[in-house]
């Protein structure tokens, strides 16, 4: 579903990811671990044209990420929203719109993207926020919401508009503690619900119990990667044996 061919990315003259190959099938939900700097975010990033790469290609679904098929054209503002549609991001910071109910915040892209009618985006808004547990919530601004509760509106946000994969930005980072829980039991459900799902996290027991697959990113490569059990139990390097031992 995902495929990531020799992806570089540089911020000026500082080469932050130096050749990333990966691919990720479909219902697979792949853990990126790995110090801070090491390059996590700007790949998610990469993925969803939030960053320009220099080099390298990104397919989802076979198609080629930002360019016109077969060819090295570039395709127009348009082409890209259209294909970042079918990507949905979570971000550490919710990134709701303050002013919108959790409800309106749901069904803006369904309107306005997806081209939906009024009462079936609602439907949708109403069906997901159920499903993360803020049905009483769906009036609720913002500001009148729990940094947990903010954070599962922006989940059903991105998965109302049935995107081909999730990408989860270290999204319990910002959250008090006694938050991080109910947000992750949301990710776990969607996980098991089949959802494709690349989620950069530091919650390590949440990557242990629910990814399907982790990576360990390192100096901006893809430097060993595993099914958890594996990865965790019988780390290859040292760098990922003590990278680890922080966690417990
Ligand atoms: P963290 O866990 O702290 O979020 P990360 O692994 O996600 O770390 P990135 O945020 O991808 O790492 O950053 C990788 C490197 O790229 C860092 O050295 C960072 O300073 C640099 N970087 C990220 N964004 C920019 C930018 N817009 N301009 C310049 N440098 C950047």
């Amino acid at each position: 579903l995902l495929r990531a061919i020799d992806v570089h990315k540089k911020f000026g003259d500082v080469e932050v990811l130096k050749g990333i190959d990966l691919d990720v099938q479909k219902g697979e939900v792949l853990a990126i671990i790995g110090s801070s700097g090491s390059g996590k975010t700007t790949f998610l990033r990469c993925i969803n044209l939030l960053e320009e790469f220099h080099q390298g290609e990104i397919q989802v679904d076979g198609e080629r990420i930002g360019y016109t098929a077969g060819s090295h054209k570039r395709l127009g503002e348009s082409a890209i929203a259209a294909q970042r549609a079918r990507i949905g991001m979570v971000f550490q910071s919710f990134n709701l719109f303050p002013h919108m109910t959790a409800e309106q915040n749901v069904t803006l892209g369904l309107i306005k993207v997806q081209g939906r009618r009024k009462e079936e985006a609602v439907e949708i808004a109403r069906r997901w926020l159920d499903r993360v547990g803020l049905a009483a919530r769906r009036d609720h601004y913002p500001y009148q919401l729990s940094g947990g509760q903010q954070q599962r509106v922006a989940i059903a946000r991105a998965v109302s508009m049935e995107p081909k994969l999730v990408l989860f930005d270290e999204v319990t980072s910002a959250l008090d503690p006694e938050l991080v829980s109910e947000v992750l039991a949301v990710m776990q459900d969607l996980a098991k619900s089949g959802m494709t799902m690349l989620v950069v996290s530091h919650e390590m027991s949440f990557v242990r119990a629910v990814a399907t697959r982790v990576i360990f990113m390192e100096q901006g490569r893809v430097a060993e990667q595993g099914v958890p059990a594996e990865v965790f139990a019988r780390p290859k390097s040292e760098r990922l044996a003590a990278f680890l031992g922080r966690f417990t």
